[in-house]
């Protein structure tokens, strides 16, 4: 196939919904009470870069304007330390119809009496959802007990809360571990037990290069990759930065990938810059078999990329697909093999009504040619890289 046949066209737009945001995040400081080993935007205490309340707000505005919007997230850098605006904007957000969630380390719930007097502003602000993160590394800053303090005043406050926590090989901190806490076992044996949630989550290196050790099994190889599944944030999730840069995912490499970011200008919307990105054949790729199945065909076509038994996180792999020069080239090459294949099997998903449809399996063979008038366009990949790798915080 031809470069020119990737302007295939297809009939996506009569009938949206895969690819319009749902969610927005804002990424409003990378500064933060703590300073995790790995963690994805180098953040520290005293990192004065931020987005002010007035430029949140401009940007929930903003996603508003999608119809499909629904969420809206505001992690960081430690979002808690925005204060009142944190309040302000969820408060927002709540007025314009959408839900919300924050992803916090849990520093502020000193107390289960203090972490009340916290949530509850929050709680009266609109808020809908409450993450926290920690692990062996978060718990170097912020104890498990302040973590447990934090659940016990969400649940008190009808807050469902999700309690994320580092996956690798050696750890103390683990699932079981946070379940068999005192106050938790007291917890789950009452109704608003079911408020709780525990997710485990492989903790990753910011570099292609370096690889944390897992669980066996967890490392991606020639042997599991089938199982991999396509990326659900891309294009799903739109991300505001300190900087004021707009990311497409919300990925924990995002940020050391220019080609995940928006095209922005004064004279543009949020909606243009957002349309041109869905138009990227890397993105819907991504979207449709993900980081590590793209690594895994680069591989068999340049066997001297080295990806198997180093990756665990698919943000991981993804950061490998765009830093890898030998899966570059490859891309730049042959990506243009992939389009059929991915572009039917896109439709099929969206067809199917919804995001979360299971991946499909086609052979390139029996692969039909899709109709047209959706046009996927070169991905920004395949150019030379022409602006920076962002830096991760100032
Ligand atoms: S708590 Fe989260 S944002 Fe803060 S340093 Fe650790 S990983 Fe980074
Ligand atoms: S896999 Fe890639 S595209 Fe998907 S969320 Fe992670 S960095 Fe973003």
């Amino acid at each position: 196939m031809e470069n020119n046949d990737v302007k295939e066209k297809i009939r996506l737009w009569d009938s949206p919904g895969i690819m319009s945001p749902q969610i927005a995040t804002v990424l409003a400081s990378y500064n933060c009470t703590a300073s995790c080993t790995h963690c994805c935007f180098d953040s520290h205490p005293g990192i004065k870069t931020r987005l002010e309340l007035a430029e949140i707000i401009k940007f929930i505005d903003s996603a508003r304007q999608f119809d499909t919007m629904k969420l809206i997230v505001f992690s960081g850098g430690e979002c808690f330390l925005l204060g009142d605006d944190l309040t302000r904007a969820v408060e927002h957000a709540t007025g314009l119809g959408l839900r919300t969630r924050c992803v916090t380390n849990g520093y502020w719930a000193r107390t289960e009496e203090s972490a009340m007097r916290r949530l509850s502003d929050l709680k009266a602000a609109g808020l809908c959802e409450l993450n926290i993160s920690t692990g062996d590394h978060h718990q170097k800053y912020v104890p498990q007990r302040l973590v447990i303090n934090g659940v016990l005043a969400s649940v008190k406050l009808d807050i469902p809360i999700v309690v994320m926590i580092e996956l690798q090989k050696e750890r103390r901190v683990t699932d079981a571990g946070i379940r068999s806490d005192r106050r938790i076992v007291d917890l789950l044996k009452t109704p608003a037990g079911k408020l709780f949630r525990t997710v485990e989550s492989p903790w990753m290196p910011m570099s292609a290069e370096e690889v944390i050790p897992q669980q066996r099994g967890r490392l991606i190889n020639n042997s599991n990759v089938h199982k991999r599944r396509g990326c659900r944030s891309v294009l799903t999730t739109i991300v505001a930065t300190p900087t004021g840069d707009v990311g497409v995912c919300c990925g924990l490499t995002r940020e050391r990938i220019p080609e995940l970011h928006l095209q922005m200008s004064a004279n543009r919307s949020l909606q243009e810059a957002y349309a041109q990105a869905t138009s990227d054949f890397m993105n819907i790729w991504l979207f449709v078999e993900g980081p590590e199945r793209i690594l895994a065909w680069a591989a068999s076509k340049d066997p001297a990329i080295d990806w198997e038994n180093k990756y665990a996180h698919h943000c991981h792999a993804c950061l490998a697909v765009f830093d890898n020069e030998r899966v570059r080239a490859i891309i730049r090459e042959h990506y243009h093999e992939k389009v059929n294949e991915v572009l039917v099997k896109y439709i099929l998903i969206k067809k199917s009504g919804s995001v979360l449809a299971p991946d499909l399996e086609l052979s390139s063979s029996s692969t039909p040619t899709p109709e047209t008038e959706f046009q996927a366009a070169e991905p920004a990949i395949v150019r030379h890289r022409t602006i920076p790798i962002l830096a991760a915080s100032q």
